[in-house]
């Protein structure tokens, strides 16, 4: 696919036309030997002994997970942030998965040794004063914001590349200095480009002064400069929200680590321990992948019921982001 130079809606140069025999013939007689060693495996009757390591998650998370890793507890070793994959394999041949029982002269870089320290101590880590420090400096409103997007391989709006993600919702809790919150929010639900609908939506909705809380910056940052350039007209409006935006995720980076972050600093880790009353559990649809394969399907669904109730999954789901970001910044103000 050419994702450098093919626009929508000239696709005619969308496929990258070339010659990959030589490549393919050189890998043929491995393949002929493979396919003898699988086919051998297919007649035993007790499963391969397979380690089981990085291998298990790519490229896509193995089926058979359920099974291979029902004892691995949940802080393993496989928690600890950039462990290499030789570093891996050495500890699950040495059947250590617990990060208890790793030898105290395995060698870690610093950091992945804080974490190892901080699931020994069993105990959060959390430095208050920069985090209150760095709470003083947001401005109210709080706007709490979150966006989902989809980027098909074949591009279907005016200028957009293949794979190039395009914002078909968001979703905004906006906290006042008083404690009122206000929730607003716009999915696009019909198969149109979404794009000025939602400009339209945030010029309606966004207030022109206060922080715009968001978790993983970059993600918002680039999706409204790029809506910004397609459609420079509003390109002023959309680079005061990029202005403006000010990333959560660094608190959890770094002034509060917990051991029940396994590792990570994503919203679905971190609301459970510092909001457990909240909980993306209940919803139907609980990860950005999954809104995006449910939009493709709502926007092209006839029957009205079946559409109606994916319009529903996709704000509860949207809202809950923002929700639990008002939440969690609640929590951090009691730290
Ligand atoms: S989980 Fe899958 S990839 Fe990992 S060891 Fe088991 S079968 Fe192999």
């Amino acid at each position: 696919i050419n994702t450098e130079d093919c626009f929508f809606p000239h696709l005619e140069n969308l496929f990258v036309f070339e010659d990959v025999s030589d490549r393919v013939n050189s890998r043929l007689e491995d393949i002929s030997y493979k396919i003898e060693d699988i086919k051998q495996i297919l007649t035993q009757y007790l499963e391969p002994q397979v380690f089981i390591g990085k291998h298990c998650n790519h490229p896509h998370a193995c089926n058979f997970k359920k099974s291979c890793w029902k004892d691995i507890p949940k802080a393993s070793i496989f928690t600890i942030p950039r462990l290499s994959s030789n570093k891996i394999d050495e500890l699950v041949q040495s059947n250590i998965f617990d990060i208890e029982d790793i030898p105290i002269d395995f060698e870690l870089t610093p950091k992945q040794q804080n974490y190892v320290d901080l699931v020994l101590a069993n105990h959060p880590d959390i430095n208050s004063k920069e985090i209150q420090k760095v709470l003083s400096h947001l401005k109210y409103p709080l706007h709490f914001f979150d966006i989902e997007t989809h980027n098909p391989a074949i591009p279907r709006f005016n200028g957009l590349k293949p794979y190039e993600q395009f914002i078909f919702q968001y979703s905004c809790h906006i906290l006042q200095k008083d404690g009122s919150v206000q929730h607003y929010e716009y999915l696009h639900t019909e198969y149109s480009d979404p794009r000025i609908y939602v400009i339209q939506s945030l010029i309606n909705h966004i207030q022109s002064t206060g922080t715009i809380v968001v978790y993983h910056k970059s993600f918002e940052g680039s999706i409204l400069t790029k809506l910004g350039n397609a459609f420079p007209e509003y390109e002023s409006f959309l680079l005061s929200i990029v202005n403006r935006l000010w990333d959560l995720e660094e608190i959890f980076k770094k002034y509060y680590k917990h051991p029940y972050f396994y590792g990570q600093t994503s919203i679905k880790k971190v609301l459970p321990v510092l909001v457990p009353s909240l909980s993306y559990d209940i919803l139907d649809i609980k990860r950005g992948d999954e809104a995006q394969a449910m939009w493709d399907l709502m926007i092209n669904t006839v029957d009205d019921s079946k559409k109606n109730k994916i319009i529903q999954n996709l704000k509860d789901y949207c809202q809950l982001d923002t929700l639990a970001m008002v939440k969690i910044y609640q929590a951090l103000l009691k730290v």
